[in-house]
């Protein structure tokens, strides 16, 4: 269930009809997950006059999550879109100035750089890129309906509230793999639906995965309806050899079909790799100095939202160095 997130947040600042707005900073932070509202934290504590252009949906994939149970400090566990309160309220108590706009463009070929939103333009001494990404998804209207209630995107995240049931994991890379195995931990019996007949994750992994007895595999297969009421209490796979339909009675289904870096506005700026993940060079920069990197938006090994907070925090102080070498 999304937590109400309070309408004055979300709205854009209202600036006084007679002042002009505020459109230069040092420091332009794209993106409101764990990585840019921390970077907005470390740098508005470090003096810099710092902007977070969150688009239109902040707070990243943990919106979309119910409990978080593995980010430090809350005893009790907290609901995904609570967490991102607190921080924004944080970030914004900093100091950090927190706009509610999509960037639609922007320029680094010259400095001061150039961040274009739908109704704006900005600029900035240094930037830090933490746009995050975004999991690939089936498509099909379940997804929508039982997020946060039994389909889920991250199993490390959501694999505990599973115990003792049965869990369905869509996919044939070293994330579902990673993902059914580590599953089997909470899971009375794991079923990996994979639209192939061979993984494509890595030989080792797959080992230890056929050699796991609570992993059944469904080869040649995709999910083609997720059944439930309140929440998911079944999947219907479909045999794509001979269409046959099978029903699996699970409590959950994480699809674990690999994620897709949020960079589009970034081609041709800064360097991305094969699978468009920002390229970084010693430490948190990217091609382009004075721009920076942070969070899922450079990283598809750890993708939580502490390791996120941490690339952040590590961005703000690289941008600190920088912006105090570069003055
Ligand atoms: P991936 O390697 O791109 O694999 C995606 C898998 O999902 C493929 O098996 C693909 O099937 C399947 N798939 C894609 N779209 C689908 C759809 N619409 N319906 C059903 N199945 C679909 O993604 P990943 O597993 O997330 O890995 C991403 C990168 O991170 C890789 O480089 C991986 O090695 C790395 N990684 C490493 C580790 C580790 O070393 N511990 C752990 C996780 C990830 P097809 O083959 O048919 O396209």
């Amino acid at each position: 269930m999304m937590a109400d997130t309070g309408s004055s947040v979300l709205v854009e600042k209202e600036f006084p009809k007679s002042e002009k707005k505020k459109t230069s900073y040092d420091v332009i932070i794209i993106g409101a997950g764990p990585a840019g509202y921390t970077a907005g934290i470390y740098c508005s504590r470090a003096k810099y006059d710092t902007l977070i252009l969150s688009g239109i949906l902040p707070g990243g994939q943990l919106v979309n999550t119910t409990e978080v149970e593995n980010y430090p400090g809350f005893e009790n566990g907290i609901m995904g879109p609570d967490l991102m309160m607190i921080i924004r309220k944080q970030t914004e108590r900093m100091g950090t100035t927190i706009i509610d706009d999509e960037v639609v463009n922007v320029d680094f070929r010259h400095k001061p750089f150039k961040i274009l939103t739908a109704s704006e333009e900005y600029e900035c001494r240094a930037v830090i890129i933490a746009t995050g990404a975004s999991p690939r998804k089936l498509g099909l209207e379940g997804e929508m309906t039982f997020g946060g209630r039994g389909v889920s995107y991250c199993a490390t995240c959501d694999g505990p509230f599973f115990r003792n049931q049965e869990l369905a994991v869509v996919g044939g890379g070293d994330s579902a793999i990673e993902e059914a195995t580590f599953l089997t931990k909470f899971a009375s019996k794991v079923h990996l639906v994979h639209r192939r007949d061979t993984l494509k994750a890595s030989k080792i992994m797959q080992e230890r995965a056929f050699a796991n007895s609570k992993i059944q595999f469904h080869w040649d297969s995709e999910v083609v309806e997720i059944i439930g009421e309140q929440k998911v209490n079944g999947v219907t796979i479909k045999n794509l050899k001979n269409n046959q339909k099978t029903s699996l009675p699970v409590g959950g289904i994480f699809v674990a079909i690999g994620h897709t870096p949020n960079t589009k506005i970034f081609e041709k700026q800064v360097e991305l790799d094969s699978q468009g993940y920002v390229v970084l060079k010693n430490h948190t920069r990217t091609s382009v100095e004075g721009v920076f990197a942070a969070g899922d938006v450079h990283d598809h090994r750890y993708r939580q939202a502490i390791t996120a907070a941490g690339f952040g925090c590590m961005a703000a102080i690289d941008v600190d160095r920088y912006l105090t070498e570069n003055k």
